[in-house]
This record gives structure tokens, sequence and C-alpha cells, in this order.
């Protein structure tokens, strides 16, 4: 076996840095001499530079490595004949372990950015319905507010009219709660008569905002009517109804 014999088989050795202190400083002195091991060794080291090499590595016991290679040497068995092979074995397992793993990922990813669509699309809608509002706020031909004074507490109404899409956008704020059975609602006072607009929401975190349509069909709105009545009601009307603000338009 020719001396240079000992390098090659030690090239992937260096490569993992497996060889002992005294093997490691003969083969960097060879190193510095030897074109061919340092092309092969810088192909090594590129191969497997992406493998996880985290792991602190085992440290042999003294000599081992000196004796396994005298061994070697004396015997002629060119062990690193497999090693090449079984480092490529290693290589593909691995590969496909990280082609499981990035699959794996990829299919989270995938759930991910489903999740995220989907948000997105509600808040889109939440914005959609915001900037309406925000539009029939600006375009208002009318603002109609009122401050009520109710148990004692102050609560805040505004009115915004739009005459191009025939609604009223009500900003509420500050209700108390209403008495059990009972509930607060906004009416419109018609030339022909009056209608329960909507439901005001009573005791909420924040300023609730409501588009009511304008109703068509009992001539020109006269007024604003906030009344608290109870939720029951007979012929179409709430059995019992007390007005507590009034908007005359
Ligand atoms: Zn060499």
């Amino acid at each position: 076996m020719k001396a240079h014999d000992w390098f090659i088989e030690h090239r992937l050795d260096y490569a993992v840095r497996t060889l002992g202190t005294e093997e490691l400083r003969t083969f960097e002195a060879h190193l510095e001499r030897c074109v061919e091991c340092r092309a092969a060794v810088a192909e090594a080291e590129a191969e497997l530079r992406w493998l996880p090499m985290g792991a602190a590595p085992v440290t042999p016991p003294p000599g081992l490595t000196r004796r396994l290679a005298a061994g070697v040497l004396e015997r002629g068995v060119r062990r690193a004949r497999w090693l090449w092979p079984a480092a490529l074995a290693a290589s593909l397992l691995l590969a496909a372990g990280l082609w499981t793993t990035g699959r794996i990922r990829i299919r989270q990813l995938n759930e991910e950015v489903g999740r995220v669509t989907a948000e997105l699309a509600q808040r889109d809608a939440r914005l959609a319905a915001a900037l309406d509002t925000l539009g029939a706020i600006r375009t208002a031909n009318r603002v109609l507010q009122a401050r009520l004074q109710v148990e004692g507490r102050e609560a805040s109404l505004v009115i915004f009219e739009e005459k191009r899409s025939q609604r009223w956008t009500v900003v509420v704020h500050g209700l108390p709660p209403a008495p059990s059975g009972e509930r607060y609602a906004l009416w419109f006072i018609c030339e022909e008569g009056m209608r329960q607009g909507t439901a005001l929401p009573a005791d909420a975190a924040g300023p609730a905002v409501l588009v009511v349509p304008i109703p068509t069909d009992l001539g020109a709105v006269l007024a604003a009517s906030v009344t608290r009545e109870s939720v029951a009601m007979t012929d179409g009307m709430p059995m019992k109804k007390a007005e507590i603000a009034h908007l005359a338009l």
C-alpha cells in the first residue's frame, strides 16, 4: 500500500473531524502539500455541510483511531471503500427525513395560509361595512344629535341621514340596561303614522352603529323618537311605551 493511500482513506475522517490529534496534525501537514486531497476534502466538507452537525462530536479514546489506522495499514484493508456509500446512504436518509419534515411543514403552512385568508376575508367584510357606514356619515344630508338622561346616566344618540341611500346611520352610546321585559327603540314619526326603526342596544361596551332604512310609504319623516318600551307587542305596537327623547327634523 502506498503511503498516500492512508490519506485517501482518511479524507472523510478528516472532514468529519474524527482523527486523533496526531493523525490530524499529519493530515493537515499533508493537506498543505497535496492539491488532490485538498480538493477531495473540500468536496466532502461541502457534501456534509448541510448535515445537522450540531451534536458535539464524540471524542474517541486516546490512541484508538491511531491503533485502528495502524491495524488498517498493517492489514491493508481498504475500509474507506464502504464509508462513502455509507455516508451517501446516511445523506439520503437524512434528505428523506427532511423531505418528510418539509412536507409536514408545507401542510402546516397551507393550513396557516387558509386560516389567515379566512380571517382577512372577515376583516375585508368588516372593513367594507365600516367604510360603507363612514361613507353614509360623510355624505349625510342631515345630522341629528341628542343627549339623553336615562336613569341618572348620560347617553347620546347621533343620526346621520343619507337621502341618496334612504337610510339613517344611528350611533348610540351609553344607554343603561333596560328593565326586564323592556327595551329601547328608535321610531320614525312620519306625516301618516309612526314606524319602529330598530331596537337600540343598551349597556354596550362602546358606541353601537346601526343602519336603518327610512320608511317611504308614510309620507315625510318629521321626527325621530327614542322610547323605552315593552318587548311584548299587541297589534304591532308595544304594550307599554315611554318616549325618552324626541328629535324633530
Ligand atoms: Zn494527498
